[in-house]
């Protein structure tokens, strides 16, 4: 019985020392071989306007022109064309 053990002991510290290593070696552990890609950085947009940059996802677009709000850009629109 304790032969067993001490067999059963080997192949745990056997296991350890073979992801210690893999983990040196910087070799992926199974199942993780792809990390999750990290979001990409919000698009900042300048409003016509007032020329404040805001992130695309929170600006207002119109006619290829974007705003960092709706009052700019109904502003923008009303302003004589030069
Ligand atoms: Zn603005």
């Amino acid at each position: 019985m304790g032969m067993l053990l001490r067999l059963i002991l080997l192949c745990a510290v056997a296991w350890i020392v073979f992801r210690l290593l893999q983990r040196a070696l910087g070799l992926p552990a199974p199942g993780q071989g792809t990390a999750p890609s990290e979001p990409a950085p919000a698009t900042m947009r300048r409003c016509a306007w007032c020329s404040v940059h805001t992130p695309e996802s929170e600006s207002t677009q119109s006619r290829g022109h974007f705003f960092c709000c709706e009052a700019h850009r109904d502003a923008f629109l009303r302003a004589p064309k030069k």
